[in-house]
């Protein structure tokens, strides 16, 4: 084969390469802000462990998490101003609504309180519950922008849906349980989310593994952290997991829910971000 044949093919090869990079849109494992994975570390209820323990350990390795509020539980009553810090230091306060209604009517819900229960609220009692919660964290961070998490999961109120009435004053919506999605799975009205109760270390961290084998985005759900909720983590495997996040900072993008679904809603267009209303 002669020289120019051999340049021809040199060429042809270098061009193919470049067609396939354009092809997917981005070499593997950029997808998230240059990073193999996404990890956002989401606490919810408001609670005191969130502003002792919590936020001084995210902030001792420089992370960012997203704190739910329910604004009428006792630790955001008492504490506006610490909650206020937290968010200045820039944390996500997370709409988690006024007052915690959740669905009471099926079963393992008998601790649901008569007064909270969903199926005998309506769906407008629902959203505006939500959007004055809304109006109250704008007056604690100054910030329009932030997402919604659905207390239990739930999102019926006398059995409709309150999505609809609430969804566009969110960047997104965070759900309670499903798989962590792959960039182009990404659904800003429903983020699934991995629900920490009681899990070691090992377990925790598979996830995050497999976060970065598979190029996800991994939503971690927290209630207590060494105490204040029955639904608990160990400090100490708490603190495993920020150390590791750490030790994977190369391939792990951390941050609070609404920046995730601002960066995704910017790359992917606001109308491609959510695939149901
Ligand atoms: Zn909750």
């Amino acid at each position: 084969m002669d020289r120019v044949k051999l340049s021809r093919l040199a060429v042809a090869g270098l061009i193919v390469t470049v067609l396939s990079l354009v092809n997917t849109g981005a070499s593997a494992g950029d997808s998230w802000n240059h990073k193999r994975a996404a990890v956002s570390l989401t606490y919810d209820d408001s609670l005191n462990v969130h502003i002792d323990r919590v936020a001084p350990a995210l902030e001792a390795r420089d992370l960012l998490g997203t704190f739910y509020i329910t604004s009428f539980f006792e630790p955001f009553r008492a504490r506006v101003n610490d909650w206020r810090r937290l968010a200045h230091n820039g944390h996500e306060l997370g709409n988690h609504t006024l007052f915690h209604p959740c669905e009471g009517s099926g079963p393992g819900r008998g601790w649901v309180s008569p007064h909270l229960d969903l199926s005998k609220w309506t769906a407008q009692r629902v959203a505006d519950n939500i959007l004055m919660n809304n109006t109250l964290l704008e007056a604690v961070d100054g910030r329009k922008e932030r997402t919604l998490a659905f207390p239990c999961g739930d999102t019926l109120a006398g059995g409709a849906s309150y999505l609809d009435r609430v969804e566009s004053e969110f960047v997104a919506l965070r759900s309670v349980g499903g798989t962590a999605p792959k960039f182009t799975e990404v659904d800003l009205a429903a983020i699934p989310s991995y629900m920490v109760n009681g899990n070691s270390f090992a377990d925790l961290k598979a996830q995050v593994d497999n976060a970065i084998a598979e190029e996800r985005w991994l939503v971690f759900l927290f209630h207590g952290v060494g105490g204040e909720h029955s639904l608990d983590v160990a400090a100490e495997v708490h603190d495993q997991l920020l150390d590791y996040l750490q030790l994977k900072r190369e391939q792990v993008w951390v941050a609070p829910t609404v920046t995730v679904a601002k960066y995704i809603a910017a790359e992917k267009g606001p109308a491609e971000g959510r695939k149901t209303p």
